[in-house]
């Protein structure tokens, strides 16, 4: 499975950098947002080390169905039960900070705050 050390999300996998974990299984871990923009704000990760959506390929079709099958679970247990978004960015001008694959699941009441587009 790809890793790689320098990865802030390899540490937090790896339990070096902490992280308020929510779901962790096998392949898939789960984590609050350090900066949520809204009152539900989780990350849902690949433990493999997968930079983003442009290297995915055929092989990762069943992680990115489980990763998004997560995503309407987890709002509801979370209390976003009234709708979120599953949003992941690709790219520098995709918005992307943090080079490991992500999607993040934002919702709860609203008002939230400003989302970066
Ligand atoms: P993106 O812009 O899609 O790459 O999103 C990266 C997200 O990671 C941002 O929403 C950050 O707030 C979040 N983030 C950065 N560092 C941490 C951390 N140590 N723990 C949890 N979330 C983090
Ligand atoms: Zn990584």
């Amino acid at each position: 499975m790809s890793h790689d050390p320098n990865c802030l999300f390899c540490k937090i996998v790896d339990g070096k950098i902490p992280s308020k974990k929510v779901h962790e299984d096998d392949e898939l871990l789960v984590f609050h947002d350090i900066h949520p923009a809204a009152p539900v704000h989780l990350l849902i990760i690949p433990k493999e080390h997968v930079p983003t959506l442009f290297e995915a390929t055929e092989a990762h079709e069943g992680l990115l169905g489980r990763m998004l099958l997560l995503a309407p679970k987890l709002a509801r247990e979370h209390g976003a039960a009234n709708g979120f978004k599953a949003l992941i960015n690709a790219g520098a001008d995709g918005g992307q900070e943090v080079y490991h694959l992500h999607v993040h699941v934002i919702g709860g009441p609203r008002p939230w705050g400003k989302l970066p587009l």
